[in-house]
């Protein structure tokens, strides 16, 4: 007998999703299994070694969030493309019984007699079935049921397209995995993100990308078997968006080399932007310093094929705009008058970590790990600043224990060639002073000043609380400044312009934070404080070692800021950074 193809890893995902999402429609106690085997789908999907090399090496348990039971599951489905638990699962249920679970109102019970009654297996079929009249004779339903279904399905359909944004780590971690699996396809030259993602925008809704291919209907095809899909939103010949076991929205474009430019400029966005181009391109619009007639010639080579995005802008007679630029802010004018800065800040230009936790606070790592880490990023310094007292809840470090802490930060530093600063995260408290006495704050080497408790004051009361820390007179880094939590708090209300008046004139910079759960301060207010000359550093706000790759995050949200190299405070050296920063 011939041995059953082994299964991929995203094959082995789907399948434990499809194990979740059926032992969630059971529900009681099976919702807690259900969400160890969503974990499962999670860990798997995102293996970056070969599945077969885990599996065979017997090293499944030794994953986080993968037990005995599930591993075993996950054996099986490697081995013999079945499980024993999808097995029986799928006995219990009709076929279809995931997606049609979905339709707000349709019980389980009710599927099963629509599935009995009509062999409906899909939200397509139901819709179809109801359209023809065919639902309201069924016994238990009714004319107004049937309506009711058909009004609910339409609306749900649209909900879905509007629904949920994915914090950018989400969307960049499911992009990956998505190009990962269209690089296995035929005839594939290149694969770009595009759309909000590429723009570096804080959430993303759908997650685009495209694809460069001599064959795009065979790609479009390919990636339609993708295990993850569980819903296609929409299809064509040379694009696809479908939806994910996880939630996300994920859409795909083909285009053959000729096109990929231009598709990869128009997927990227922002709309505003796009259209501004092709104004330009008809000859409207806001004009370029170059002569009329390279703005013909462009409209000609527009349409017929450039193999680069810096072509088509070259061709627009303007500079290449950078994708975190592109939100038809000023970027366009810039580009057509040969302005747009040229000393953007990149991630290159990083020379010091900022903003780093350890065990002596929240931080999941000690001072010699975290340190470590970030030399062998390459880093010339790091800084240590964990929580101060007031921040109890996060395990804020005392008096007796600061001083145990330099101590260590003394023996670390014998160990290593990269510098490491004392520092402090010190609370905002509520009247606006910092969170150690004067004589302590004037001894750390640099001090992050940030607001962890009390949101909901009056923005004027909020006002004045920020303004009194600025004005302290040791210098101070304002941490993840507006305290927002994307998709979950919004920022402090507070009058921002006042407080950007008062930082200028104060011995105070601005983090630009890359945890992808805050990104604070956003853009437009970035913007607010370069006209003010304020300086900035972009920070990890790490609590991990794994979270120093935060950075990334931070400087895209830097870019988008429009700042520059020189605005950066941890583009300095060492010695530079350290004068730079000094609390005295
Ligand atoms: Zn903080
Ligand atoms: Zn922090």
């Amino acid at each position: 007998m011939a041995k059953p193809a082994r299964l991929d890893k995203f094959a082995v995902a789907a399948a434990l999703q499809e194990i979740a999402a059926l032992l969630e429609l059971k529900g009681g106690k099976d919702r807690f299994k259900a969400r160890a085997y969503q974990t499962g789908a999670r860990v798997i999907a995102g293996l970056s070694e070969d599945i077969g090399e885990v599996v065979l090496g017997n090293r499944l348990t030794s994953m986080r969030g993968i037990g005995d039971a599930l591993a075993s599951q996950i054996e099986q489905l490697y081995l013999t493309g079945e499980s024993s638990v999808l097995r029986g699962l799928k006995k219990e249920f009709p076929a279809g019984i995931i997606e049609l679970s979905a339709v707000p109102g349709l019980s389980v019970s009710k599927i099963k007699s629509l599935h009995e009654a009509l062999g409906i297996t899909s939200i397509a079929e139901l819709k179809a079935a109801a359209e023809a009249g065919k639902i309201k004779s069924l016994k238990g339903f009714g004319a107004k049921t049937e309506a009711t279904l058909l009004e609910t399905i339409s609306n749900h359909r649209q909900r879905g397209k509007q629904d949920e944004r994915l914090h950018l780590h989400r969307a960049l971690q499911t992009a990956t995995q998505v190009a990962d699996y269209l690089q296995t396809a035929r005839d594939i030259r290149e694969i770009s993100f595009a759309g909000s993602l590429r723009r570096w925008k804080e959430t993303v809704g759908t997650i685009r990308l495209v694809a460069n291919t001599k064959q795009p209907s065979a790609l479009i095809e390919h990636f339609r078997r993708f295990p993850l899909i569980v819903e296609f939103i929409e299809q064509m010949e040379e694009a696809c968006t479908v939806r994910l076991a996880d939630g996300a929205r994920v859409s795909v474009v083909a285009a053959r080399p000729p096109e990929f430019a231009l598709a990869l400029l128009t997927e990227t966005g922002s709309k505003a932007h796009v259209n501004k181009l092709q104004q330009i391109a008809n000859g409207e619009g806001p004009k370029s310093n170059a002569k009329q007639a390279t703005k013909k010639r462009a409209r000609r080579r527009v349409r017929s094929g450039l193999l680069k995005e810096e072509d088509i802008y070259a061709q627009l007679g303007m500079e290449y705009v950078p994708p975190e630029l592109r939100e038809d802010e000023g970027e366009i004018e810039a580009a057509l008058a040969g302005k747009l800065p040229e000393d953007l800040v990149t991630l290159a230009d990083i020379r010091g970590m900022v903003h780093c936790h350890t065990t002596y606070s929240d931080g999941k790592h000690s001072v010699a790990e975290m340190v470590a880490a970030a030399e062998a990023m390459g880093m010339e310094y790091v800084t240590i600043t964990d929580h101060s007292p007031t921040a109890f809840y996060a395990g804020g470090v005392t008096l007796d224990r600061l001083k145990r802490q330099w101590a260590e930060i003394d023996e670390v530093q014998e160990q290593v060639k990269i510098k490491i600063l004392k520092g402090t995260e010190s609370d905002i408290v509520a009247d606006g002073r910092l969170d150690y006495p004067d004589k302590i704050l004037e001894q750390f080497d640099v001090i992050v000043a940030s607001i962890h408790s009390r949101y909901k004051m009056d923005s004027a009361k909020m006002t004045k609380r920020i303004v009194t820390a600025m004005r302290q007179p040791v210098f101070k880094i304002w941490g993840h400044a507006l305290g927002r939590k994307l998709l979950s708090r919004p920022p402090f209300d507070c009058d921002v312009e006042q407080i950007l008046d008062v930082i200028a004139e104060s011995r105070a910079a601005i983090e630009v934070n890359g945890d992808p759960n805050r990104l604070d301060m956003e853009p437009r207010w970035v913007r607010e404080a370069r006209k003010r000359k304020i300086k900035f550093v972009i920070s990890v706000d790490a609590h991990s070692t794994g979270a120093l790759n935060n950075l990334k995050y931070g400087v895209a949200m830097a870019r988008r800021g429009w700042l520059r190299k020189s605005e950066v405070l941890n583009t300095l050296g060492a010695k530079a950074f350290q004068k730079a920063v000094k609390p005295a």
